[in-house]
């Protein structure tokens, strides 16, 4: 049989996901899963998400952990590994920078960072409370400037794993133009930065109906020699695994012939497809 892990799961603290990370473990060892990455989602300034809906509180860090570290020592059956997933905020190099160094050495700090861009300048494109301001702008333009910012983040050093590539596409807003330029530079971007990107079910459970990277882009990473993780983004205990099948159908049929766990900066397992 082959071996399912899921490297993107949430937890209740963040402030729009539901259960404990006991809970996500739990579920993660019913679906028999091998492997699974913990990654919440890690402060946010805050100005910058005010009444934390969007990450959890910086007084919550340790718990988080500890209770990552606890579900960990309760599940000897699922390899859990401890994340977070931080924001690529390009006017907050240093300031995150900090916060990944402070979090990394707290008892049972992450061993792993995945690294998103949410935002672009101070909109999260991609929350639902803020879905009429695409509205006001081009398509063209915010494609160009998400591929733009998500290059710069790949390359930051900051981020171990890529989580989402083609996260833009969420609500479904196209561009008119084609794609194939923003994702040579995506994927050159990654291979130079030596980074991981993930495959991301949780589209499939949005408006554009499909896993993050597109086949396309998924296939241009691979050619660069990119390596590949998956992770469903659960955001309630019921999601942990969702279609992680077919994200691996995905890969293969990018020509992938094997999935990566990431487990510290500089350690990964591979398992066949
Ligand atoms: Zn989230
Ligand atoms: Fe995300
Ligand atoms: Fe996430
Ligand atoms: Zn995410």
């Amino acid at each position: 049989m082959r071996e399912l892990i899921d490297c993107h799961i949430h937890t209740e603290r963040c402030g729009h996901a539901t259960g404990s990370a006991e809970e996500y473990v739990a579920a993660a060892a019913a679906k028999g899963l091998s492997a699974i990455v913990m990654a919440d989602h890690l402060p946010l300034p805050d100005d910058l998400d005010p009444d934390h809906h969007l990450s959890m509180r910086l007084d919550e860090v340790d718990s988080y952990l500890a209770e990552v570290a606890a579900a960990r020592a309760a599940h000897p059956d699922v390899e859990v590994i401890t994340a977070v997933e931080a924001d690529y905020l390009p006017d907050r190099l240093g300031w995150t920078r900090e916060l990944l160094r402070d979090v990394r050495r707290r008892p049972d700090g992450p061993t792993v960072v995945l690294g998103s861009v949410h935002f672009l300048g101070d909109w999260p494109f991609d929350d639902p409370a803020r879905l009429a301001d695409w509205d006001e702008r081009d398509v063209g333009a915010v494609y160009n400037e998400y591929f733009e910012i998500w290059c710069d983040a790949a390359r930051s050093g900051l981020f171990d794993v890529m989580t989402h590539p083609d996260l833009v596409k969420k609500f479904g807003h196209r561009p008119k133009f084609k794609m194939k330029k923003l994702y040579a530079k995506a994927a050159q971007a990654a291979a130079e930065a030596e980074v991981v990107i993930e495959v991301s079910t949780a589209g499939l459970r949005k408006p554009v109906g499909e896993m993050y990277p597109s086949l396309e882009l998924l296939t241009a990473f691979r050619e660069a020699g990119v390596e590949a993780t998956v992770g469903s983004d659960a955001h309630a205990p019921e999601e942990v695994g969702y279609e992680i099948e077919a994200a691996y159908e995905l890969l293969r049929k990018a020509g992938y012939l094997v999935v990566t766990l990431p487990m510290s900066r500089r350690e990964q397992r591979i398992y066949g497809l």
